[in-house]
Formats: C-alpha cells, sequence, structure tokens
C-alpha cells in the first residue's frame, strides 16, 4: 500500500532537508503530538470505530476495580485529605469517569475531599476528557511536576507507550543512532544509521556492553522522566501509583516500535499522523528508575492476574444480576476479553508504587498465577 502525502510528511520532509536525518524519539513526538497534524490531535484513536480499543473502552468494570483499588489504598495510607487523583494520558476520560463513579458510591467521603487532575498534552483530547467529566472539578496539566504536591493515587494506562523511544543499532562499527530520513528518488522516509559522537555506553544497561552486531536498543528518556517523577512524589508524600501497559518485564533488545491504522499493524513511516505510534513499555528500567526513592515497587504481575485477584468475575457476575441479556453478553465478552491468557491478560503488565511500610497491595500477592 503506498504511503500518503500528509501534511506532517511535508512538514517532517523540510526538517529533514534542513537538519539532516531526526531522531525516532523527534520522529515520534511530532507523528503523534504535533499540535496542527499530531496523531492525537486529529483522530479518533479509541474503540470501536478508532483505531485501537483500550482496557476503559472494553468494559466499565476495568475502571471500577481501579477504583476500588485507589480506595483501598487510601484507607491504608490513613484516610488523607485533599488526596489528588491523578491521571497520566487519560484518552477519552473514560477511566477517571469511572473510578469517580465507583469511590463516590462506595466511599463519599473520600470523593469529597479528593483532587481530580488529568496530565494531557493533546488539546482535543482534553475536549474529550472534559466532556466525559463534566459533572467533576477537574484540573488539567502539561505534566506531573505541575500538579500540586500532596498525598497521590496516579493511574497510568496505555500512556507509557505512547511516550517516544529512541532506538541505537549495532553496526559493525559500533553502536550508532536508528534515525529517519528522506529518500529524494524513492519519494520515501526510510530508517537510516548515524554515528553518535561521545557515545556513552556506560549510561546504557549492561546487557548492551556484550551484544551481537544488528541488536537494537530502545531508550525511553520521557519515560524515564516519568518514572522520576513518580517515583518522587510517592515517596515523599504517598500514597501509590499503577502502571499498565504492554511490554516487557526483563530489558532486553529488539525493535518495538509499532503503528496501527484501523485495528491493523502498518509502516511507522507510512501515512505520518495518521497512525497511533507505539513502542512497547522497558518494565525493568521504570522499576529501575523507581527503586532509586524510598518506595515499594511491586511486579510487574499480567492484567489477568491484578484484575482476578481484584475480583473481576465476582463483579461481573454482580451487573449481570440487573443486566439485560444483551448487557450481560456485552458484558462477559469484555470482561473475558481483559484477561484473555493469549490476549489482552498477558499482553498487559501492572506494576504498584507504594509508600514503605504497608502490606502487600491487592493484585501483587503471590498466588499460583
Ligand atoms: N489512558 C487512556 C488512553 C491512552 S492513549 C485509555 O486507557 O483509554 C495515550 C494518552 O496519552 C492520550 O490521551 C494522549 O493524548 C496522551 N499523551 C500522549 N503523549 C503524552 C505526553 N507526552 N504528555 C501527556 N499526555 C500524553
Amino acid at each position: 500500500m503506498a504511503s500518503i502525502v500528509t501534511p506532517l510528511a511535508q512538514r517532517l520532509q523540510k526538517i529533514i532537508q534542513t537538519d539532516g536525518p531526526i531522531s525516532i524519539s523527534k520522529f515520534m513526538g511530532i507523528a503523534l503530538n504535533d499540535k496542527d497534524y499530531g496523531y492525537y490531535q486529529t483522530n479518533e484513536p479509541f474503540g470501536v470505530n478508532g483505531d485501537f480499543i483500550t482496557s476503559p473502552e472494553i468494559s466499565q468494570v476495568f475502571g471500577e476495580l481501579i477504583g476500588l483499588w485507589f480506595l483501598s489504598s487510601w484507607k491504608i495510607a490513613g484516610c488523607p485529605k485533599e488526596t489528588k487523583l491523578i491521571e497520566l494520558g487519560p484518552g477519552r476520560g473514560t477511566l477517571m469517569a469511572d473510578i469517580l463513579r465507583t469511590v463516590k458510591k462506595v466511599e463519599s467521603s473520600f470523593f469529597k475531599t479528593a483532587e481530580i487532575h488529568l496530565v494531557e498534552c493533546s488539546l482535543s483530547m482534553r475536549n474529550r476528557q472534559e466532556l466525559a467529566l463534566k459533572d467533576y472539578d477537574v484540573t488539567w496539566h502539561k505534566n506531573l511536576e505541575s500538579v500540586p504536591l500532596g498525598p497521590s493515587l496516579i493511574i497510568a494506562n496505555e500512556f507509557f507507550d505512547a511516550l517516544p523511544i529512541d532506538q541505537y543499532l549495532l553496526t559493525n562499527n559500533g553502536w550508532h543512532e536508528k534515525c529517519i530520513t528522506f529518500n529524494n528518488d524513492k519519494n520515501i522516509f526510510e530508517f537510516t544509521t548515524v554515528s553518535v559522537p561521545n557515545f556513552d555506553i556506560a549510561k546504557f544497561p549492561s546487557e548492551t556492553f556484550d551484544s551481537e552486531t544488528n541488536s537494537v536498543f530502545e531508550r525511553n528518556r520521557m519515560s524515564e522522566k516519568y518514572a522520576e517523577a513518580i517515583g518522587q512524589r510517592i515517596a515523599s508524600n504517598g500514597i501509590a501509583a499503577l502502571i499498565i501497559d504492554y511490554g516487557y518485564v526483563n530489558s532486553g533488545f529488539g525493535d518495538t516500535l509499532q503503528a496501527v491504522r484501523d485495528h491493523k499493524y502498518q509502516n511507522p513511516l507510512f501515512d505520518i499522523g495518521r497512525s497511533d505510534i507505539t513502542a512497547h513499555v522497558d518494565f525493568a528500567n521504570i522499576k529501575k528508575i523507581l527503586e532509586g526513592h524510598s518506595i515499594l515497587v511491586h511486579g510487574p504481575v499480567s492484567q489477568r492476574k491484578f484484575l482476578t485477584d481484584l475480583g473481576i468475575e465476582q463483579r461481573a457476575m454482580k451487573l449481570i444480576e440487573t443486566a439485560s441479556e444483551k448487557q450481560s453478553l456485552f458484558l462477559i465478552k469484555g470482561c473475558q476479553r481483559l484477561i484473555a491468557k493469549n490476549g489482552m491478560g498477558s499482553l498487559f503488565k501492572v506494576m504498584s508504587v507504594t509508600q514503605k511500610n504497608v502490606p502487600i497491595p491487592e493484585g501483587f500477592q503471590l498466588t499460583n498465577f
């Protein structure tokens, strides 16, 4: 399938003509977040009619269980007033709406004193969130640092995979950065390698020291910054954070850059700005950064274990008691999909951060999963 000449493709072509090949993180940042033509500004990414579907869009039970997890973490912390409920990359706002509906119903004293803070860089996503959360008092931020300090409960579902990565390739002449250039003869974007002066291997995980030619190593500097900010916040003010995403448990090699449009994979260099570009999350690296703070990190465990421990099946059965046949089928299918052994249940991982000296949170205790 031929690539479409999008406004973003034209803009990137000009940048490359002037500055030379660009890093993958710069490419991803522009493709996803350009304020005029970036993917998250102009498209309908989520849901059945979008390019992909996320857990909260599959079933309300996902957000309800996270709401209950928040509630139990809040109680363990001694029910602090003015707790900040923070979501990173809230998409359509569905997850936060499900969390708030649940905590309001189950423990109104928690809901009444809580503050809602959303971290979102896309104006068009923010408009959707305003609509979904119109009954609540919400504050938006461009990054986590600008959320006021205080006891915080943080949720990031499919946020880290959207943050831009850089890739490094081990050639016969040492490590090079994988970049993107424009081939004028073929009229297409393509990958190229650029030597990195003063490449500081000491800053890379020890696995990179002894690897084979053509190994690709990915680094996500923005996700490192977010991990640092989460660690600091929980260490100084509590309470807990949940990171849910697809990714790998051990750092390693491999090219995980991917693009999805209309529920199908496609070349990330095609139709720029019109497909969702992501990379798998390096949970080991995030964990290492978090563990640099005086906190506890739990997991990652599979989404299947986490949601099953939290009682997804019981919750679905309860809802079915008052649901129509059609609704019941939808509920059962949705919950099954979230915990499918050969699907989202194992692909997605859940990691949590808590203060020290608190019990292991629900969903992370050792079981036979
Ligand atoms: N959590 C949602 C949506 C995940 S998609 C869900 O589960 O349905 C990623 C979200 O992160 C989008 O809202 C996107 O606009 C936002 N986002 C992507 N990069 C970001 C960045 N650098 N800073 C803040 N938000 C970002």
